[in-house]
């Protein structure tokens, strides 16, 4: 099997690799990937710093072209990219696709960002002085990325990061690399020069941990758990860098009685169990009021029983499976952990058999449970999720704020005045309003408060707060 190797310095290198596997056919082996050493780390950390000058300084037709030409290729290859995705990381085909797509768009959005680099030119309060803010680059930046979303956070990290003249070091989660490779050979042979994207696969512990220790990286990047994030940003904070994290979630679905039924389960299905529930921004608190309450857990339950849980390639398969062993074995702990505090196990919860070996489980939604429980506090990043009972629009409010988290929230009402309330009251980074917790555009700011995420948003303009550094210059006329 050909081993896909870490590009340093324009090279494909290293030789010690391990089998890429597919969660929904463990006998299926995806690829061979090089793990690079720390010693490849910091190799790839210095071919980022001497590229640094002349891709800063690059012309931004240059780096609109390459970017523009990945997008491209990713568009065409998104059925099998998506492919890829869905055999390495377990969602379904069409999320696959999905993901790739959104991949290729922020590829595109960049490649014209390039081309709309502005800055301000004001007058002085002092006589005879002009005034001119820019946006330079911050040197090298290291990228740090989680397995749930193999291509969308390469890519949204990637391209802002190229797009506004930073050279990287990328550092793809264990799980998934295949992804990854594939957009740092597309971006190679776009006409990157060598050295401005290096690609080590390989350990958090490892690799992870020679970036953060490394005086030459001016900036991080990081989306993946709380507890990673923390030594991200104490590293950090001891080298003096910017860092940017994305961690957990813990996200309120919040439905009223006077909300559409159909809309309201339709988008808590989507919140709680789509990606198999591995998303920052799924839902695992479903708080909904008590005149509805009945009539849509009984609706979830049908709905639910509707789901087709199976190989993630398969026609027809809703919910593929979970990642991996050590992530399935969380989710069924946390399924006791619901039974012994004792909430309800309304639905689901079995381990399941399907013709291939994979780590497949029927999502699990419980009844019966409180704000204080465990099932209802920490993130458990699976299938499961809680129906939180509560009187009225107040109580669900504060049980939705209720949490350390703050990514995304959710609201299912038909009133104007509680739409309105929540988007203004709603402690997360992003608000809902009869809509999924999960599923965001590529080109408007995304990211959350709280103990869910620390530094300026991702994504579309506003990407470029962390990817630049502003300089304001005076000019005696
Ligand atoms: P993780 O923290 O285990 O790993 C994330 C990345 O950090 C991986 O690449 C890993 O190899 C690396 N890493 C691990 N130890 C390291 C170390 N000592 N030094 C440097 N790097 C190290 O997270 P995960 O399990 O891959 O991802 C799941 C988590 O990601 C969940 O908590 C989820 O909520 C979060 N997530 C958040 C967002 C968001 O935007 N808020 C998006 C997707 C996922």
């Amino acid at each position: 099997m050909t081993l896909h190797q870490n590009l340093i310095a324009g090279e494909w290198v290293g030789g010690d690799g391990i089998a890429n596997i597919n969660p929904s056919n463990t006998n299926d082996v995806v690829g061979e990937y090089a793990r690079a050493t720390a010693d490849d780390a910091k190799a790839a950390i210095a071919a980022a710093k001497a590229a640094f000058p002349a891709w800063s300084r690059s012309g931004i037709l240059e780096r609109h072209a390459i970017l523009k030409k990945t997008a491209d290729e990713i568009m065409a290859r998104k059925d099998e990219l998506g492919r890829l995705l869905s055999r390495e990381e377990g969602k379904t085909l069409a999320e696959g696709i999905g993901e790739t797509v959104r991949a290729g768009q922020i590829f595109e959005f960049f490649a014209g960002e390039c081309l709309r680099l502005a800055g301000e030119v004001i007058p002085s309060v002092r006589p005879n002085i002009g005034v001119e803010i820019t946006r330079e680059p911050v040197g090298v930046v290291g990228i740090i990325t989680p397995w749930n979303f193999p291509i969308a956070i390469p890519a949204w990290k990637i391209a802002p990061a190229l797009a506004y003249g930073n050279t990287v070091v990328f550092k793809p989660a264990e799980l998934v690399p295949g992804c990854s490779w594939a957009i740092a050979d597309i971006l190679h042979r776009a006409g990157l020069p060598k050295g401005v994207l290096n690609l080590v696969m390989g350990k958090g512990s490892v690799v992870g941990q020679a970036m953060l220790e490394s005086p030459d990286i001016q900036a991080i990047t990081f989306t993946g758990s709380v507890g990673t994030g923390k030594r991200v940003a104490m590293a950090s904070v001891e080298h003096n860098r910017k860092f940017q994290l994305e961690m957990g979630g813990k996200n309120p679905f919040v439905v009223l009685d006077d909300a559409d039924l159909s809309v309201a389960v339709e988008a808590a299905v989507n919140s709680a169990f789509f990606s198999t529930g591995q998303r920052c921004t799924a839902s695992s608190r479903i708080i909904v009021t008590e005149g509805i309450h009945d009539k849509f857990v009984a609706a979830m339950g049908e709905r639910m029983h509707g789901l087709v849980v199976d190989d993630a390639l398969k026609p027809g398969t809703h919910i593929g499976p979970v990642v991996d062993q050590s992530q399935l074995n969380q989710d069924t702990d946390y399924i006791a952990i619901g039974k012994q505090e004792g909430a309800k196990l309304a639905f689901g919860g079995d381990l399941i058999k399907r013709d291939s070996p994979g780590f497949y489980l029927q999502p699990a939604l419980f009844t019966d449970a409180h704000n204080q429980m465990r099932i209802a506090r920490e993130e458990i990043f699976g299938p499961v999720a809680a129906v939180i009972r509560v009187k009225d629009y107040e109580e669900a409010l504060a049980v939705a704020n209720d949490t350390p988290f703050g990514l995304s929230s959710g609201i299912a009402t038909t009133s104007l005045k509680h739409a309105t309330h929540f988007k203004r009251n709603a402690e997360a980074g992003m608000v809902m309003v009869n809509l999924p917790t999960a599923g965001v555009d590529f080109h408007v700011p995304f990211g959350g408060r709280k103990g869910s995420s620390y530094g300026s948003r991702e994504q579309g303009k506003y990407a470029a707060e962390f990817y630049t550094t502003v300089k304001t210059a005076y000019t005696l006329a």
